[in-house]
């Protein structure tokens, strides 16, 4: 039986029955998000095989990574919508949306659309959040656990509800996407007849991304720098974390980029996004400099630009001497 991946963990008052009904609560979820929904369309065989050799592939980039076990996407996860129907459920705000990730129900949504490859790309970026690991905090209630660590990286703070990493999720989403497509050009070219030139022309979800693709770039660049080894053997523990939970990867940023930095990458795009386009630029520039005061210099402009109670956690973890609260918080 196709198992999904998810883990539940439970605030401390709470009984081992309890977190128990928590995990069969999100199973329940899991379940309901694989039954069909209104308006979705039969797949076609075409599409069923894309899902088969992207799994192929996927199984090879977890060998890759040095991991025993990944997850696989199932068919019966995603959803294909006529325009209309994928606008109803998604609503107005979603008029540029070409796909989404449900993380409750660990489903992925497709608008329908002639452009194969347009589609396949859009399927993998979504399909890539699926397979990440994910997790849910069961709090007050076990009857509702919240969803505390969404998928990879991404999770949110539950006070503001905005979401922590989430630009850098989506980074390290994308560029895994594109990779193991570029990866497999041929086989995508011979089997489904496209001219994978979908990079080139991207539209849509994905070029909302690069900004963010740059700032992953960057950073991996320095790391790399940093301790003498390639940006594609930091990115490859970056990716690693994504499918396994295993956060540690994050700690190279500190060491980088110094105390605190790892707040302000954490903030990309959903703490800053009142001033993300006065932001963007400041913040390539603070990942990318070598120039230890100029960096200094920026660091302190972008914490000024954190919201209040953000701020706050910044200048905690900048007066003690402990690495890594960012998971407690
Ligand atoms: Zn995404």
């Amino acid at each position: 039986m196709f198992e999904q991946p998810f883990h539940v963990s439970a605030g401390r008052k709470f009984s081992a029955s309890e977190k128990t009904d928590a995990e069969e609560l999100v199973k329940e979820w899991h379940q309901h998000g694989q039954e069909k929904i209104e308006g979705e369309r039969e797949k076609t065989a075409e599409e069923l095989l894309f899902i088969e050799r992207f799994n192929g592939y996927l199984r090879e980039l977890y060998l890759s990574l040095g991991m025993k076990q990944g997850t696989s996407i199932d068919a019966t996860q995603i959803h294909i919508l006529p325009s209309d129907a994928y606008q109803k459920i998604r609503g107005q705000s979603a008029v540029d949306s070409c796909s989404a990730y449900g993380s409750k129900e660990n489903v992925v949504m497709m608008r329908d659309t002639d452009d194969k490859e347009a589609m396949f790309y859009n399927m993998a970026h979504e399909s890539i959040h699926a397979v990440s690991f994910h997790s849910f905090r069961a709090e007050t209630k076990p009857q509702q656990p919240k969803v505390y660590r969404m998928a990879g990286y991404s999770f949110r703070n539950p006070k503001t509800r905005d979401m922590y990493f989430r630009g850098f999720n989506e980074a390290l989403t994308e560029r895994t996407a594109r990779e193991i497509l570029r990866e497999h050009s041929e086989d995508m070219r011979a089997t489904f007849n496209i001219p994978m030139t979908y990079e080139e022309a991207i539209t849509g979800n994905q070029s909302r991304y690069s900004d963010y693709l740059q700032v992953l770039d960057e950073l991996a660049t320095h790391i790399a720098d940093n301790s003498q080894e390639t940006p594609g053997a930091v990115f490859a523990r970056f990716q690693k974390g994504m499918f396994t939970g295993n956060m540690m990867a994050l700690r190279d940023v500190e060491r980088t980029l110094g105390k605190g930095s790892l707040r302000l990458l954490a903030n990309m795009p959903d703490g800053f996004m009142a001033r993300w386009s006065e932001l963007r630029p400041k913040l390539l520039e603070f990942i990318t400099t070598k120039d230890f005061n100029v960096r200094t210099q920026l660091q302190s402009e972008l914490a000024d630009l954190l919201p209040v109670s953000e701020r706050e956690l910044y200048d905690r973890r900048l007066s003690v001497g402990f690495a890594d609260d960012t998971e407690n918080e």
